[in-house]
């Protein structure tokens, strides 16, 4: 498995050069790419928010709690200009901070079902989430919101294909017990629980926000890369 700080600069990197494709194909303005990256980096960090966290770990995502609330409310402040947009902001990045610790800390206590974070399911729900959280809560439109999720996802795949490489690079060529399970897609012994978590998607896609300009756009750049 690799380290909080192999996740971090990964993370960085990775979210970083996809956002700037984005921006290179002007998908969206510098805001919306200076958000991408930071969304990206937490999905690279998000799959081992429910291992007991050594130190680093921790510090790591109380400044992760402390980063996405204040991204939601940049968020929030990009899109309204009320009078009251000062108070309300602060409001939003109080109480986005709070779900934020209050999330990590429940994640950390469900022992019982450690190990289904760190897969791919319980990521794309997570991405799900984020659209669905930008989408009808922040009210951004269904285009941005889409971005946003799939740069979650892109950021969390990095982090499991990191752990991935880790676990065969550490042992050689032999490969040891660890490999192959960090990219997983279900586990033998939590087949219900995986079965509820392909439910919880197929729901979330089926009333999804409209995802057409985010097809097109995306389709558009992978024909203009080719
Ligand atoms: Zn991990």
């Amino acid at each position: 498995m690799a380290n909080f700080n192999t996740h971090l600069t990964a993370g960085v990197i990775i979210s970083s050069a996809v956002a700037g494709l984005g921006f290179y194909f002007q998908l969206y303005g510098l805001t919306t790419a200076v958000l991408c990256v930071m969304v990206g980096t937490l999905g690279s960090l998000l799959p081992d928010i429910d291992l007991d966290s050594s130190k680093p770990a921790k510090q790591g995502f109380f400044t992760l709690s402390l980063i996405s609330s204040t991204l939601i409310t940049i968020i929030y402040a990009n899109r309204y200009q009320s009078g009251q947009l000062l108070l309300h902001s602060l409001l939003i990045w109080a109480i986005g901070f709070v779900i934020m610790r209050g999330a990590t800390e429940l994640f950390s206590r469900l022992t019982v079902h450690r190990g289904m974070v760190h897969s791919v399911p319980y990521m794309a729900v997570f991405a799900l989430g984020v659209v669905y959280g930008a989408f009808y809560g922040l009210k951004l439109t269904a285009f941005v919101s889409w971005i946003f999720g799939m740069m979650l996802f892109i950021g969390a795949m990095v982090h499991l294909a990191l752990d991935e490489i880790y676990s065969v690079n550490v042992y050689g060529l032999r490969l040891k017990k660890s490999a192959g399970t960090a990219m997983k897609f279900i586990e033998k012994d939590k087949l219900i629980w995986y079965a509820g978590l392909y439910s919880l998607i197929a729901v979330l896609c089926y009333k999804a926000p409209p995802y057409g300009d985010f097809v097109r756009a995306i389709t558009k750049i992978a024909r203009g890369m080719v």
